[in-house]
């Protein structure tokens, strides 16, 4: 694609680099905010920055949070023993949706995936092994998706965990193989969470 102006194109270029947006798409959009008075421009620019630099990370389940400890945390209506395991702020979204988790989440940041060169060393495993160790958590539930990956890290945990002695349980596959948690229905997912199977089961089927 061939520009007029050098700035379009960077522009463009730019808005072009995020996922699932390709030149064309990027050139629409960027010909949209051309068109709308220059504050939307810079109101964007300002909110995408500040997300950027302000935004931390929860210290005790590292969901995205503006504040040190995030409001599920920090809710003394939830029970900060029983512990769900997911991979992003994705996930997390999903099962608040269904309103009927009313433990607390553990947020990996990712699942082990050998192919993308991520090992369990970047993802939040050992802060979750540590919770389990000092007698934190009554029960663990994986809703990682049920993926290669998912299972691999799965069960990277339970190996790390299994003789403590607590619950460990993994969603009902309502959800099918591969899904993510976060296109499942509300309905689906939170029916998995209730029908949820211990994690040695699980082990069993696979
Ligand atoms: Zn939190």
């Amino acid at each position: 694609m061939e520009f007029s102006s050098k700035l379009l194109q960077n522009a463009v270029n730019e808005v072009a680099l995020l996922p699932g947006i390709g030149k064309r798409t990027a050139l629409r959009l960027v010909l949209h905010l051309l068109k709308q008075p220059k504050e939307q421009t810079a109101i964007l620019s300002e909110a995408l920055t500040k997300m950027r630099n302000d935004i931390v990370y929860c210290q005790k389940c590292y969901n995205i949070s503006d504040v040190a400890v995030c409001d599920i945390c920090a809710n003394p209506n939830r029970d900060t023993q029983l512990i769900c395991v997911v991979e992003d702020v994705r996930d997390v979204l999903a099962i608040e949706n269904t309103g009927i988790f009313k433990g607390i989440y553990h947020v990996l940041g990712g699942k082990i995936s050998p192919i993308e060169g991520i090992g369990p060393g970047q993802l939040n495993i050992t802060p979750l092994v540590n919770k389990v160790k000092n007698n934190e958590v009554t029960e663990l539930i994986f809703a990682l998706s049920s993926t290669m990956e998912g299972d691999t890290t799965n069960f990277y945990i339970y190996k790390q965990i299994k003789d403590c002695d607590i619950k460990v349980s993994t969603i009902a596959r309502g959800i099918s193989v591969g899904d993510e948690l976060e296109y499942a229905d509300e309905v689906t997912l939170g029916r998995s969470l209730m029908q949820r199977i211990p994690f040695e089961n699980a082990l069993k089927s696979m």
